[in-house]
């Protein structure tokens, strides 16, 4: 069976409750024009708009950006799995790379987020990727695989229809320097070939990887006929509904 292409939006710390709504009053034409094109489509809003996002639209996948893998106490400035699925989140992006950066997440973290969105019966969208001096010193491969084996650490093949993996090389996040549609499949391919030797080809077959950096309307089309990009994350572009709106008609 043919897996059907995904297009989610990491809305970043963008889009205040405001902006949300008026997201949200374009969604239903954005579902609409989503199913006609066999897209599943998604976003992943702040905390503060997750609750007005999942109750107010239908037909939309909405991923908190973060989880904490403690189901509660004194993490001051977290949220916890139950928090975001009580809201109506069905799962979370794991390490996107600003967090690996910025709050300084290591792979380990990202396993214990993984687990633990998982034995709550969540999606991980679990985001590799390399920088810049590491694609240019041939690293790409081997970062990517330690990422994906330590991320996966422990998971069972019966989980594993719950994750999602993203490949952004970091160099290409919000930079508008793109990686070629050729490395983008080169490197998905790789990542499904990792799954395969992980779990079984039929995991590897199943399983969504998406591409993510710097996406655009125009350029989307090229990155989802790849065999093995089954989609994209998004910032930038998915901000509005009317951007969205662009991706879904370009893909
Ligand atoms: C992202 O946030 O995951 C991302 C890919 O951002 P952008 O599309 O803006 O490069």
């Amino acid at each position: 069976m043919a897996r059907k292409k995904v297009l989610i939006g990491n809305w970043k710390m963008n889009n205040t409750l405001a902006q949300t709504e008026e997201f949200v009053k374009a969604s239903d034409e954005l579902v609409s024009l989503a199913n006609k094109k066999g897209v599943v489509i998604g976003v992943a809003p702040t905390y503060l708009s997750l609750a007005y996002v999942a109750s107010n639209t239908k037909g939309l996948k909405v991923f908190a950006q973060e989880v904490h893998y403690k189901q509660k106490g004194a993490y001051t400035g977290n949220v916890s799995v139950e928090m975001v699925k009580e809201v109506g989140a069905i799962g979370s992006l794991v390490g996107h790379s600003e967090r690996r950066t910025y709050e300084k997440e290591t792979d380990l973290d990202c396993n214990l987020r993984v687990k633990s969105l998982l034995s709550q019966g969540q999606e991980a969208l679990l985001c590799v990727g390399e920088t810049l001096k590491e694609y240019e010193e041939g690293l790409a491969y081997t970062v990517i695989s330690s990422q994906i084996y330590a991320g996966l650490n422990g998971v069972k093949k019966d989980d594993m229809s719950k994750v999602t993996i993203a490949y952004e090389p970091v160099w290409s996040i919000g930079t508008g320097k793109n990686a070629s549609e050729e490395i983008a499949q080169d490197i998905c391919k790789f990542i499904r070939g990792l799954i395969e030797k992980l779990y079984s080809k039929e995991v590897a077959d199943n399983i969504t990887i998406l591409y993510g950096g710097s996406v655009k309307p125009n350029n989307i089309h090229g990155y989802l006929t790849q065999e093995d990009v089954d989609g994209a994350l998004v910032g930038g572009a998915s901000l509005t509904g009317e951007s969205f709106k662009a991706l879904i008609e370009n893909i």
